[in-house]
């Protein structure tokens, strides 16, 4: 018999397991270690959220919905979008709930990408990226986004990479794992870029609502889809998902809003693979739109308080790192201490007993550095910060 390892698909045989998962395989049933690990709200869902999922259960609803998702979620997700992003999306046909902004960013993929087709994305970024995009059969382009611009993505690199097979660019401000946003005018380059060049863009916006400005991050500053900028709604295929800003990864529900005829290719895939997105959970998404800005609005404040203190706490220690505009990641520079980044995290781990992610989790580009999420109570946020300034000193 042929060994089953080389009945493997190629693509997936060659995949990397996620550096993150691998990483805290190391934590699991530690309760010693605080772990700044996992891209997860500390939050748990709104209780208005959790009861309009009791709700559909109490009432029976347990069926399957219509594959595009409940006509009454795209209604409201359409206004949803109006309001955030500025672009307007029919719920009839330019609207397909899935399963998370994964599920998404998969169809989306397996919707437009050739064998050999190249995707542009920046770097370091998303650990499902470039993974989705080789098992969707395309050719992945990472670009590396620099601290010294505070990981905002040069339409002069972007440009440099284009070539006749570059089909999409990929983009997702703020940033997994750096908090990186793109200024308004390097965005406006992108889109020009993508026009000049037919590109179809695809932006990841699964941390729009988490934004930091004005002194000390408590201001909610304006935030800029490239879907929204002119000539690109028609191009462009916008990600969104109720994980982040509501709390709600454990419903698994995201949302692809797209041209007719995308939202179409990515709802056959999906059709297939999936069928629809839990019923629960539509619902819950409904509540969550309809009745939860306002703890969205205060589980981010909360969040900044807690990126001021993590700012204050690496200044003191004087570990570089610049202030994230958003997501709830900070991105210290290791490299003052000729460690490799995992190097770093494993002793970080082992003397200190504090979880961070090594940087190149995220691509070779985020070498150097470790991801922090603060996404995690306060109390231990500051335990964790002396255990580093503690580990820091003794590197020095
Ligand atoms: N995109 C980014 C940038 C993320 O950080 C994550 C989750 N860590 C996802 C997508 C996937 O989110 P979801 O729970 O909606 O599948």
């Amino acid at each position: 018999m042929i060994p089953l390892s080389d009945r493997l698909a190629k693509q997936v045989a060659g995949l990397p397991r996620s550096g993150i998962r691998d990483f805290f395989d190391l934590v699991v049933g530690r309760d010693d270690v605080i772990s700044l690990g996992v891209g997860e709200p500390d939050f748990t869902a709104p209780w208005n959220i959790r009861e309009a999922a009791i709700f559909a259960l109490e009432k029976g609803r347990t069926t399957y919905t219509a594959n595009l998702g409940l006509l009454a979620l795209r209604r409201a997700i359409a206004g949803y979008v109006k309001k955030q992003f500025e672009v307007a999306y029919s719920p009839e046909t330019e609207i397909l709930v899935t399963v998370g902004v994964s599920e998404a960013l998969d169809l989306a993929f397996r919707a437009l990408l050739n064998p050999g087709d190249e995707v542009i994305y920046h770097e370091p970024c998303y650990v499902s990226y470039s993974p989705s995009i080789v098992l969707a059969h395309g050719v992945p382009v990472p670009i590396t986004t620099k601290v010294e611009d505070h990981f905002a993505l040069l339409a002069s690199d972007v440009a440099a990479r284009i070539t006749p097979r570059t089909k999409i660019l990929m983009l997702n401000f703020p940033t997994n794992p750096t908090g990186g946003i793109q200024p308004r005018v390097e965005l406006e380059k992108l889109a020009k870029l993508a026009i000049e060049h037919d590109l179809i863009v695809i932006t990841d916006e699964i941390y729009s609502e988490l934004l930091y400005g004005g002194d000390g991050g408590m201001e909610l500053p304006e935030h800029t889809s490239i879907a929204s900028l002119p000539g690109m709604k028609e191009r462009t295929i916008l990600l969104h998902g109720f994980s982040k800003a509501f709390a709600m990864t454990g419903f698994r529900l995201g949302y692809a809003c797209a041209p007719p005829v995308l939202t179409e290719a990515m709802m056959k895939i999906h059709q297939y693979s999936m069928l629809c997105a839990s019923i629960m959970s539509q619902y819950a998404a409904i509540e969550a739109l309809e009745g939860g800005m306002d703890a969205v609005e205060s589980m981010r404040q909360s969040y900044a308080r807690r990126r001021n203190l993590m700012l204050q706490g690496f200044a003191r220690m004087g570990l570089p790192c610049f202030p994230p505009g958003g997501a709830f990641y900070m991105f210290p520079d290791v490299r003052q201490f000729g460690l490799s980044s995992k190097e770093f995290a494993m002793r970080l781990l082992e003397e200190e007993d504090v979880a961070v992610v090594p940087g190149s989790a995220f691509g070779p580009a985020g070498e150097g550095f470790v991801r922090c999420c603060y996404a995690t109570a306060i109390d231990k946020l500051e335990i964790a910060l002396e255990r580093i300034e503690n580990f820091v000193n003794r590197l020095k």
